[in-house]
C-alpha cells in the first residue's frame, strides 16, 4: 500500500545556520509580497476600468495566478525587486509564490462555490513579525546522513538533528521510502525540519479482528473505552497548564503591543511571550503524544473502532476551555484513526452527530431527555443500571457497530438533522471527501432502539 506521509524531527541549528534559514524564509516571504502585489495591482486597475465603463476586452489584460505564471514573472524582475537573490536558493522564492498561488486558488474557488467549508478570504501580506518562517524544498540534494544524527540540505547544508532520524533512515534504506520534499519551519520556537515522504507500506490485520471497540472522548481523561479501561491525561499535564497560567498572568503584566496607538512590545514582553509560546507547544505535544499511542495500540488490537462525530454546533454553543479541549482531541483522534486503520486493516465507524451515545443507556437503550455535563454518572431510572457516564458512551458506540453489520444494504432514516442545525452557514461540512474510503468508514444512523424519554 503506497501511502504519503510526514517524518518530522527536530533541529538543533547552529546560529549561522539559523540566520541562513532565516533568510531563505524571508526570501519566500519577499516573493510572496511582490507576487500578491502585482496581482492585487491588476485587479484594482480592471475593477478601476469598469467602473469608468471600459469594454472589457479593452481593459488591462488580466495576470495568471498559476505557479508557472508567477515564476515566469518573479525571474524576469527579481533583478530589481531582490539584487540579492543569488544567495537563496530558488526554493526558496518557490515556496512563497506556491503559497500565493494556492492561496489565490482556494480564494477563488470559495468565492465560486467549488469549494466547501468556510469562506476563504483573500491572501494577505505576510508580515516578518507575525508568519512563521519557513522554507519547502523539493530539489536537489536532501538526504538523512548514514549517522542518522543528521540531514543535508539544498544551500543550508549539514544540520544536526535534535531526534534521531532513524525511523526514516530505515525505511529509505531497505528502499520502502521516498522524500518528496522537506520543509524547515519554526514553530513553538523550536525549529523543525518535515520530510513528504511516499511510503511502501506492508499488508497488515490487526491482532484482533473480531473485536469491536467504543471510544469516548473525555474531559476527566483522555478516553474512555468500552472495555471499562480508562485512558488517562498525560502525568505532566496539570504542571504544564499551571505553568501555562502562571505564564500567562506574567505576560499580561508586560507593556504589549499596541495596534491602535502603534506602541511596539517591550523586550521583556517578547521574552515572556516566548516562554508562553514554549509552554503551549509543551501542552500541545503532550496530548499529541499520548493521543498516538492510544491510536496505535486501538488501531493495531481491533478489527472495529466506533467512535462519535464531532459536535460542531455544541462546540460553538459552549467556549469552556475543557469541553474545547476533549473536543480538539476528538478531532485529532479521529484524523489519526483514518488513517491508522487503514494502515492496520482495520474498520473505523463514526457515529451520527445527532446518535445520543452518552443519554442513552447502555443497559436498556432507555434515552434520557436531559442530562447535565457535571453528571458524571450515568443512572437509569428504568433499569436502575449506574454507570460511569463516559463507559456507558463508549459501550453505545460499541453496541452500534453490530447494527452496522446487520443493517444490510438499506440505509435506515436517520432523525432529521436539519431539526437541530440552525446556524446553516457556520456549520461544518461533515466528513470532507477524501478523509476514508467508502468501504473502510461509514455513518451509522440512530436505530434499533426507539426514543422513549425517562419516566420521572
Ligand atoms: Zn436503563
Amino acid at each position: 500500500m503506497k501511502t504519503v506521509q510526514a517524518y518530522r524531527f527536530a533541529l538543533d541549528l547552529t546560529p549561522g545556520q539559523e540566520r541562513g534559514v532565516l533568510a531563505h524564509a524571508g526570501a519566500a516571504r519577499v516573493a510572496h509580497n511582490w507576487a500578491l502585489a502585482r496581482v492585487k495591482a491588476v485587479m484594482d486597475q480592471r475593477a478601476a476600468e469598469r467602473t469608468y465603463g471600459v469594454t472589457e476586452e479593452l481593459l488591462t489584460p488580466a495576470v495568471s495566478w498559476s505557479l508557472p505564471a508567477l515564476r515566469k514573472a518573479w525571474n524576469a524582475a527579481k533583478t530589481d525587486v531582490a539584487p540579492w537573490w543569488r544567495e537563496c536558493s530558488k526554493e526558496a522564492f518557490n515556496t512563497g509564490l506556491d503559497a500565493l498561488a494556492r492561496a489565490l486558488k482556494n480564494w477563488s474557488d470559495s468565492r465560486t462555490g467549488k469549494r466547501a467549508g468556510r469562506p476563504v478570504g483573500f491572501p494577505r501580506f505576510k508580515s516578518r513579525r507575525r508568519s512563521t518562517p519557513a522554507v519547502r524544498f523539493t530539489t536537489g540534494t536532501i538526504r538523512v546522513e548514514p549517522d542518522r544524527q543528521h540531514v543535508v540540505l539544498p544551500r543550508l547544508g549539514r544540520l544536526k538533528l535534535h531526534e534521531s532520524g532513524r525511523k526514516l533512515a530505515r525505511r529509505i534504506d531497505n528502499g520502502t521510502a521516498r522524500i518528496m520534499s522537506a520543509t524547515v519551519r519554526r514553530d513553538g520556537g523550536r525549529w523543525h525540519v518535515s520530510f513528504c515522504v511516499e511510503v511502501e507500506r506492508a499488508e497488515r490485520r490487526p491482532t484482533r479482528p473480531e473485536s469491536t471497540i467504543g471510544v469516548d472522548v473525555g474531559i476527566t481523561n483522555l478516553a474512555v473505552l468500552s472495555t471499562g479501561e480508562t485512558e488517562p491525561n498525560p502525568r505532566h499535564l496539570t504542571a504544564a497548564r499551571q505553568r501555562l497560567r502562571h505564564l500567562g498572568r506574567a505576560l499580561s503584566r508586560k507593556t504589549g503591543p499596541d495596534r491602535r496607538t502603534g506602541r511596539r512590545p517591550s523586550n521583556r514582553w517578547q521574552r515572556a511571550s516566548a516562554r508562553l509560546g514554549r509552554a503551549h507547544a509543551r501542552v500541545a505535544n503532550l496530548r499529541r503524544d499520548s493521543l498516538h499511542k492510544l491510536t496505535t495500540r486501538l488501531a493495531h488490537e481491533h478489527g472495529a473502532i466506533v467512535v462519535e462525530d464531532l459536535n460542531v454546533t455544541g462546540m460553538l454553543a459552549n467556549r469552556r476551555l475543557a469541553r474545547h479541549i476533549a473536543d480538539a482531541g476528538l478531532g485529532e483522534l479521529r484524523r489519526q484513526l483514518v488513517y491508522k486503520t487503514q494502515w492496520s486493516g482495520g474498520r473505523l465507524i463514526v457515529a451520527d452527530r445527532w446518535y445520543p451515545s452518552s443519554k442513552t443507556c447502555s443497559g436498556c437503550g432507555t434515552v434520557k431527555t436531559k442530562l447535565a455535563l457535571s453528571e458524571r454518572t450515568y443512572h437509569c431510572q428504568t433499569c436502575g443500571l449506574t454507570i460511569d457516564r463516559d463507559h456507558n458512551a463508549a459501550l453505545n458506540l460499541a453496541a452500534l457497530a453490530a447494527q452496522y453489520d446487520t443493517a444490510g444494504s438499506g440505509p435506515v432514516a436517520a432523525r432529521r438533522a436539519d431539526q437541530k442545525t440552525r446556524q446553516r452557514g457556520q456549520v461544518a461540512v461533515k466528513r470532507e471527501p477524501g478523509t476514508a474510503t467508502a468501504d473502510q468508514t461509514g455513518t451509522v444512523p440512530p436505530q434499533g432502539r426507539d426514543y422513549r424519554p425517562c419516566a420521572h
